[in-house]
């Protein structure tokens, strides 16, 4: 059971909207760091481990630099993710460029910068050189295509995704980085997202284990290091259950010292690419009740809408709610919880049991961490909202202010006009 309780109480939350009103997300500063150290514990055992935060999830430089502060690095696929990490004070190879699709002045800034590029297809291996050269390190993504065959424990349909190399391409590929004479590899891959079956995750190492043996028996190179991706589930649901970390850890180190150790390729560094497990349960959307009406269902609107938190209208996902102040009351009606953009999926929840809700309640949608400021929009001349981080000493700090009205039409070039609003009222 994931129990999903909020870091704060009524009346603290009260005052912090006195001064940030809502909407706005805010980030567990304490949890935060707690569950990354969670994670880098349970691969303690494992030589030269490294997580580098997918910072697609939250890319805030301010969660960036506690994130570097707890010894974890940066997995990139943008220039704007690369300067976010930049600012954070993580550089070189400390980040990850596992980027697709990628323009050349990209490739550029992540050399640039040291970074470790991650190469999504063969064809890039030409693609890099002819823009901006072969690196020192070179890594490649690997898709291992269908999974359903053989027996193995990942749940995944890898063959659906657009990223990675096959099978047949990925030691041609590092034949060809051989010959161009590079001296240091990498190996790649990401087959789950949300998944929330450990063994899936020892699966996976498990086939890079074998991947790196084959690579070092057919080419004679060493792989230095694997990435096993992000793709770490939150139990979005009170009834499911977090992945056992501990139990992650120690699977993989047994198939280590079996197919590392006994092979004589130790060390191998094991490293990860987790965004969503790291920031996700930590921060949450909080926003305000505006309005009630009961037609045919009963609705309550609120003051964050899909732009603040797409996942639900995206792919129909649950975030838990809870109505401050009512936790313990009974969940005695039945809403669909939305917000105010002309499209009807705009709905936070659907037929979801909650406590009576009034105007003015303030609602906490859970699990709004990652993914959720990152993803938003400004469709329906909508603003995304401020982020707020709530420090360990229960202090709050805004790490990013509302966007206004002026930065919405920042890059119109158009003639200003007042509101007609304004305008109205003058004449009078
Ligand atoms: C999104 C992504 C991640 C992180 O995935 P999570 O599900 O957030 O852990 C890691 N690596 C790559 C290449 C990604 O695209």
């Amino acid at each position: 059971m994931a129990e999903k309780t909020v870091p704060f109480t009524k009346a603290q939350l009260e005052s912090i909207i006195q001064k940030y009103p809502t909407p706005f997300h805010i980030y567990d500063e304490q949890a935060i760091r707690d569950n990354a150290r969670k994670l880098l514990a349970a691969f303690s055992w494992a030589p030269g481990f490294k997580e580098y935060f997918a910072v697609k999830a939250t890319p805030n430089p301010h969660i960036l630099k506690i994130l570097k502060e707890e010894g974890i690095g940066a997995d990139c696929s943008s220039l704007a993710e690369l300067i976010l990490s930049q600012q954070a004070g993580i550089v070189g190879e400390n980040i990850i460029f596992s980027s697709n699709d990628t323009p050349a002045e990209e490739y550029q800034a992540a050399k640039d910068i040291g970074a470790i590029i991650n190469l999504d297809d063969i064809t890039h291996i030409d693609y890099l050189e002819k823009h901006v050269g072969i690196p020192e390190i070179i890594s490649f993504r690997y898709n291992p295509g269908s999974l359903l065959q053989g027996g193995n424990d990942i749940i995944g349909y890898p063959e659906e995704a657009k990223y990675g190399l096959t099978r047949e391409q990925i030691l041609s590929a590092y034949k060809i980085m051989q010959d161009k004479g590079v001296k240091r590899f990498a190996l790649h891959t990401m087959v789950m997202s949300n998944e929330l079956s450990g063994d899936s995750f020892i699966g996976t190492a498990v086939m890079m284990f074998d991947l790196v043996l084959e690579i070092y028996q057919k080419l004679g190179i060493r792989i230095e290091m694997i990435d096993l991706g992000g793709g770490i589930g939150v139990p979005y649901r009170p009834e499911q259950q977090a992945v056992d970390l501990d139990f992650v850890g120690q699977g993989i180190r047994k198939a280590y010292e079996e197919k590392i150790v006994a092979n004589g390729l130790h060390p191998l560094n094991i490293t990860m690419e987790c965004g969503r497990m790291i920031t996700g349960p930590y921060g949450y959307l909080v926003s305000t009740a505006l309005h009630k009406k009961e037609i045919y269902k009963n609705y309550i609107g609120l003051d964050a809408c899909m732009a603040n938190l797409m996942r639900p209208a995206l792919y129909g996902s649950y975030h838990h709610i809870t109505v401050m102040g009512k936790e313990e009351y009974p969940l005695d009606h039945v809403y669909d919880v939305t917000g105010s953009l002309c499209e009807n999926n705009d709905k936070f929840a659907i037929d979801r049991s909650l406590p009576k809700i009034d105007i003015g309640d303030i609602v906490v949608i859970h699990d709004a961490g990652a993914h959720g400021h990152a993803m938003g929009f400004n469709y329906n001349g909508k603003l995304r909202s401020s982020e707020l981080l709530l420090k360990a000493d229960g202090s709050v700090s805004m790490i990013r202010r509302a966007e206004t009205l002026a930065d919405y039409f920042a890059t119109l070039d158009f003639e200003t006009c007042e509101l007609p609003l304004a305008a109205a009222t003058k004449n009078k």
